[in-house]
């Protein structure tokens, strides 16, 4: 049975590199009816804070990655690591080393002026017992084993063939007794019975050190795809300062969960060349052989393009939950008494914004009369339209039951009794009700800010 994990360090936020591993690991479990565990790789205790612990399961969440255990933090496993370290001593796999810093130093010197690789010599290898001029604790290193190879059948890199002989006796506990990273992967992804390691490709190297610590322990080294990661637009390594690096960044420019997910997927794994999928589609087709083996390139213009279906594609009460949440950042209370539908102004906007902060933003004024006008719109339709406004007001006000049809013919009837072209009347009463120049057919719009407010704003705009 499957079961895959994401294991991130919560040193940060989680960033579009770690969200799209972990999305990898959940479609996989999905896929396969297994399991997906979230295990936070918390033993660097200088590094790892309470608030990024928060920010990746906040970044989980909005992206609606759950979790069928979970989250395990390594810190509350250190009972666990210290029996298996004694284990591994007892059954001699592991061994203490009591090598002082400046003996490896000066090995390390040594070696790096005969120009070989920076390697322990193994020294304590042998040891039976504690040497006479041994100063303070010892470490613990893993035996490895120096002879044959070690090989990796990486699902997405290939066949990788790691020379034993080039491979380090690893330290796995330091001498205060803690262990070290690949040790308590290697005790997790053991204990927590993970068939697919799916991770960044700048852990390939510690796979070979995990497969012989795993082996040593006795277990089935788990099927291992190393996935290529994610440059900026330009090819670069991603950082801060490259832009949205950060999941939650994209929330707050105004994307969808959907989009994002989609757009995620799409940067390093493909299936023919569909670029839209559902979340069943995405669990009914994902699979590692389908996973790009070279890096991907961030592409903003395609998240635009991927939101922008969303926005239209999804069930306007759905998208409305996120407009909510963008138009609060805006200080507008969307539910405020008399307030249009929430899930009518989504239906209204799709269509012309690419984000939910646009839309938030080109649908302030359903809910905030304007606070002034566009000054070239004011000028170009709201300058001598006195009569036309007025003439609305009173059409405006006879109108028996408001809603868009019967407010279109109102509309109409001042054009044709002024004489006057459609758009010569209705865009006087958009900048009027709207403030500016752009927002969803006229009649949809006076509908959803209902007779009052637009008759107040009539009168406000001919002042
Ligand atoms: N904690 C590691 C990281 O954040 C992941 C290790 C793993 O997946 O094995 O990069």
């Amino acid at each position: 049975s499957v079961t895959t994990r994401f294991a991130p360090s919560p040193t940060g936020y989680l960033h579009i590199g770690g969200a799209r591993t972990a999305l990898f690991c959940w479609l996989y479990a999905r896929r396969h009816g297994g399991r997906f565990v979230l295990r936070v790789e918390d033993t660097d205790r200088e590094r790892s804070t309470p608030e990024a612990i928060n920010a990746i399961l906040e970044g989980m969440s909005w992206l609606g990655i759950d979790y069928d255990e979970g989250p395990l933090y390594q810190t509350e496993r250190f009972d666990r690591y210290r029996a298996m370290l004694n284990r591994m001593l007892e059954e001699g796999t592991a061994y203490h080393c009591y090598c002082s810093k400046e003996r490896l130093d000066n090995l390390r010197a040594d070696q790096q002026a005969r120009k070989v690789k920076p390697r322990y010599d193994g020294r304590c290898r042998c040891l039976t017992e504690r040497p006479a001029d041994a100063v303070g604790d010892p470490v613990v290193r893993f035996r490895q084993p120096h002879e044959g190879h070690t090989v990796v059948d990486d699902q997405v890199k290939g066949r990788v063939v790691f020379d034993n002989a080039e491979l380090d006796d690893l330290i796995i506990a330091r001498s205060d007794g803690s262990p070290t990273y690949n040790f308590v992967v290697v005790v997790d992804d053991m204990d927590m019975g993970i068939s697919h390691v799916i991770r960044g490709d700048d852990h390939l190297n510690n796979s070979a050190r995990q497969v012989n610590i795993l082996k040593a322990l006795g277990a089935e080294p788990p099927v291992y795809a190393h996935v290529p990661m994610i440059l900026d637009a330009e090819g670069k390594k991603l950082s801060k300062r490259t832009g949205a690096a950060g999941v939650m960044e994209y929330r707050d420019a105004g994307y969808l969960p959907e989009a994002v997910i989609n757009y995620l997927v799409r940067l390093g794994w493909a299936h023919g060349d569909q670029e839209v999928f559902t979340l069943d589609e995405l669990i009914e087709y994902f699979d590692i052989a389908d996973i790009n083996h070279s890096a991907s390139s961030l592409n903003p213009s395609k998240l635009d393009w991927l939101n922008q279906h969303y926005m239209k594609a999804l069930p306007p009460a759905h998208v409305a939950r996120h407009l909510a949440w963008h138009l609060g950042a805006l200080g507008i209370d969307p539910g405020a008494a008399g307030a249009p539908s929430i899930e009518a102004v989504v239906s209204a906007q799709a269509e012309r914004s690419k984000t939910l902060v646009e839309m938030a933003k080109n649908s302030r004024f359903f809910y905030q009369a304007p606070e002034d006008f566009d000054e070239k719109a004011a000028q170009k339709h709201l300058l001598n339209a006195a009569e036309v406004l007025d003439a609305l007001s009173r059409a405006l006000a006879a109108v028996e039951v408001w809603q868009a049809d019967a407010v279109h013919q109102a509309v109409v009837g001042v054009a044709e009794e002024h004489d006057l072209k459609m758009g010569k009347v209705a865009q006087p009463l958009r900048v009027a009700v709207s403030g500016g120049p752009v927002s969803p057919p006229i009649d949809i719009t006076l509908e959803l800010l209902g007779r009052e407010s637009v008759l107040h704003r009539l009168d406000t705009a001919s002042e």
